[in-house]
């Protein structure tokens, strides 16, 4: 017999969204249990652990050097032939200014959490969804050790991550093709040189469909990571090919030592139809709110929990778990981060359809500017004085 338990909100997952979200629904004064299927919040890291600085204050997280690996003043962008530009830290988006332990980074936003109230189980795998005669979702059957746990409550925060489960098991469709999925590959190296002042992002064919990262956590040591496109290669083993490849062809690189292996995947697709139901709501990596181009995914996992936790206590006070006003939640995280995930979306169809000789000449027209002056169409301008046939073919980028 399964063990049954009374909440008002249940968090699956101690990520970031579901740590925000049950730090804001607990704040509010609601009974929260966040549970977590690993042993320990936040390890092992799956993450090159780069983020920006800016939206930090707004969500409330405090910057403290007990999580900050290292700080960067910006990224350069390397063409294929080893031609960069370098984008200071605003213009890089939400993957530059810090680089994280993500371990740690976790840690402290699941201790926000309980600090505002939330109880926590780890060790605790959700394994169903429960739900009513109408078929709305009112709670996870779970495991934790060895007990059956009934936990019920009006209102499941699915923050399952990537591989979430919780979201298909309500019904919500979060299926992905191969084009909608990159497959990632990373080493921390030690022992190895770089400029500590610029995360770097190394594009072309290289990586299919996606980039290769030097994300620096200190002065001699690097996430070297890659991302590919699972529908260019021949299957997810090819992406450590593409990797080692990279690392042999650069000294600086090469001369290190791997002390850490991170393997994943994130979603690149366009936004889903629905990160609601009955009941449920679908929060970060679960709602597949991951950035198309870069992979990035914390900022909007910290951003659609933190609307999700206040939902949750507007459901709560209106007695009403349904769909329908769900839609707030849907309005909520949308506002924050669509239309940036649909301009990234439309943008990376047509960055894995150029060839490396775009990317040279792109990289090469900007030589000798200082990107952070000029603005879009002044950037095309010069691609266009050097390389007219290349503004073609960026034309459906603007
Ligand atoms: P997660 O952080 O994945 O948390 C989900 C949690 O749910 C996990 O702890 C998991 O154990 C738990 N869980 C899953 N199923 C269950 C279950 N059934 N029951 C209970 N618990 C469960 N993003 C960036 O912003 N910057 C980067 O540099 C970056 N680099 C990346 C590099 C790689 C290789 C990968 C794979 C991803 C990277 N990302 C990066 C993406 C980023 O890691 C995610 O977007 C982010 O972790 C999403 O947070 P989340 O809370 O939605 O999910």
């Amino acid at each position: 017999m399964a063990e049954v338990q009374e909440w008002d909100v249940i968090v699956v997952g101690a990520g970031p969204g579901g740590s925000m979200a049950a730090r804001e629904a607990a704040k509010a004064g609601l009974d929260v249990l966040m549970i977590e299927k690993r042993q320990e919040i936040g390890a092992p890291v799956r993450c090159g652990e780069g983020i920006a600085k800016v939206w930090l204050d707004e969500v409330g997280i405090a910057k403290d050097p007990g999580w900050i690996s290292h700080e960067v003043k910006g990224a350069r962008i390397v063409a294929p032939d080893g031609k960069s530009v370098d984008l200071t830290e605003a213009q890089a988006g939400n993957e530059t200014g810090y680089v994280v332990h993500r371990d740690r980074f976790d840690r402290t936003l699941a201790e926000q959490a309980v600090r505002a109230g939330a109880k926590t189980l780890l060790k605790c795998a959700a394994t169903a969804v429960l739900k009513d005669g109408k078929g709305a979702v009112v709670g996870v059957r779970a495991k934790h050790w060895d007990t059956e746990l009934e936990l019920r409550a009006p209102l499941v925060v699915a923050a399952d991550g990537y591989e979430s489960q919780v979201g298909r098991w309500a019904g919500i469709d979060t299926k992905l093709a191969p084009r909608d999925i990159n497959t990632c590959l990373q080493y921390e190296l030690v022992g190895i040189d770089i400029d500590p002042d610029f995360n770097e992002f190394h594009l072309g064919m290289q990586a299919p469909g996606g980039y290769i990262w030097i994300f620096n956590k200190s002065d001699d040591s690097a996430n070297v990571g890659i991302g590919v496109n699972l529908s260019m290669i021949s299957g997810r083993a090819a992406v450590k090919g593409y990797l080692d490849k990279f690392i042999a062809r650069h000294p600086n690189l090469a001369k290190g030592q791997n002390v850490e292996t991170v393997a994943g995947a994130v979603s690149v697709c366009f936004p889903i139809e629905s990160t609601t139901a009955d009941g449920i709501v679908l929060v970060g990596d679960a709602g597949r709110m991951v950035d198309p181009i870069t992979g990035g995914g914390v900022v909007n996992a910290v951003k659609s929990g933190m609307v999700a936790g206040k939902v949750a206590k507007e459901c709560h006070d209106a007695s009403d778990f349904s769909r329908a006003f769900l839609q707030r939640y849907e309005k909520g995280w949308r506002e924050l981060c669509e239309e940036q995930l649909i301009r990234n979306y439309v943008a990376k169809e047509k960055l894995i359809t150029l060839s490396d000789d775009i990317f040279n000449k792109v990289i090469d027209a900007l030589q000798g500017y200082r990107i952070e002056r000029v603005t879009t169409m002044e950037i095309l301008r010069m691609v266009q004085a050097r390389y007219p046939e290349v503004v073609k073919e960026l034309e459906s980028l603007l």
